[in-house]
């Protein structure tokens, strides 16, 4: 179901006081975005890093467990790596029965790595939108995608405060998406470890098939995406479709790119496989979330990054782009 804005009462935050917990990319748009929209507004932050422009838009920051205090809608709004032990700790002290908590992204809820006092409304409203541009397109008044839900309903009203959080930011005017935290948090993971490393493992097969021919390293990569072309093709696919851009690419283009899709959909594709493990075993089972929560794991990460640029193809990338 998509709820419009017709659907999307700010009303339904009566004299409520909605706490925002972080001033970073998301906090940052969505402080601004419900102030412009009529709705009182306490922002939480630490005397660190981002207090400084939280305090220069006018806002006033105090203690988390101040606004978290004195708060009856509490938007979560960290990172979410640091949201378990901040909220364990700052967060839950000030949490009481009929306040709601909102999150941006599904991932610690789905997950279990959430503590949130019983009596407390849980709920969804997660941009599909940088924060900068949460901003820009409220001001605008164009909107952006952004996924809805309600995990916990102690209250029994939790749909229209999470309604009116989206009416509020602006994520009501193209209309907000309902999802759940499982289903945000498992496709936001099957896009990052299935689909871009797909991308990313195909252009490096592709470069190097096309590097045995002679071909330069400075032709391949412009050619494949240091042009920006494809950015170019993906804003096009989502304005008219994957096949309805296609007219925009000369005839010669269009039917080398059918020919090719025709003999390459035809096959059983090797990567379904691999998909189909990422999804069930890594994701949807939790081991990715239990492995990336252990304090290993950034470790992990910094050997994983050294060992992807030992691939070709990002050798010839550094040489090219001179870094
Ligand atoms: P940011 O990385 O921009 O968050 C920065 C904010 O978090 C700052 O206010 C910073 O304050 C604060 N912060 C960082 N560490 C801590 C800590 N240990 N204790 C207290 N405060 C801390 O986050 P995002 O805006 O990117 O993400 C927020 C939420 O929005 C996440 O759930 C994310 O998944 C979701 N989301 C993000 C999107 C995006 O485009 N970025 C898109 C859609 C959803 P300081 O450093 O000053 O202490």
């Amino acid at each position: 179901r998509i709820y419009r804005e017709t659907d999307a009462d700010i009303a339904a935050l009566g004299e409520r006081t909605v706490g925002i917990i972080g001033y970073g990319n998301q906090g940052a748009a969505q402080a601004r975005n419900l102030r412009d929209s009529g709705v009182p507004v306490l922002v939480g932050n630490r005397a660190d890093e981002y207090f400084g422009p939280a305090a220069e838009a006018g806002f006033a920051p105090l203690p988390i467990a101040e606004v978290a205090d004195r708060a009856q809608v509490v938007l979560l709004l960290i990172p979410d790596e640091v949201q378990p032990e901040v909220c364990a700790e700052q967060l839950a002290p000030g949490l009481r029965a009929g306040d709601t908590l909102v999150l941006a992204s599904g991932y610690n809820w789905a997950f279990g790595l959430l503590e949130v006092p019983a009596g407390v409304d849980v709920v969804m409203v997660a941009p599909r939108m940088i924060g900068a541009a949460v901003r820009d397109r409220f001001v605008a008044r164009q909107g952006y995608p952004c996924f809805v839900s309600v995990e916990r309903d102690a209250s029994g009203s939790a749909w229209p405060t999470a309604l009116a959080i989206a009416a509020g930011i602006g994520a009501a005017v193209q209309g907000a998406i309902e999802s759940s935290a499982r289903e945000e948090a498992a496709l936001d993971l099957f896009t990052e470890q299935a689909i871009w490393p797909a991308i990313m493992d195909l252009l490096s097969a592709a470069y190097a098939v096309q590097r045995d021919v002679g071909f330069s390293d400075e032709a391949i990569l412009h050619e494949m995406y240091l042009s920006a072309e494809p950015a170019e093709v993906f804003a096009r696919a989502a304005e008219h479709g994957l096949l309805g851009q296609l007219p925009l690419h000369s005839r010669t283009s269009q039917y080398g790119q059918l020919r090719g899709l025709a003999e390459l959909g035809a096959r059983d594709n090797p990567l379904r496989e691999y998909f189909e493990r990422v999804l069930h075993q890594d994701i949807l089972s939790g081991a990715f979330a239990a492995e990336w929560s252990q304090p290993e794991a950034m470790a992990s990460l910094e050997r994983l990054r050294a060992a992807a640029q030992r691939d070709p193809l990002h050798h010839a990338e550094r040489e090219v782009r001179g870094s």
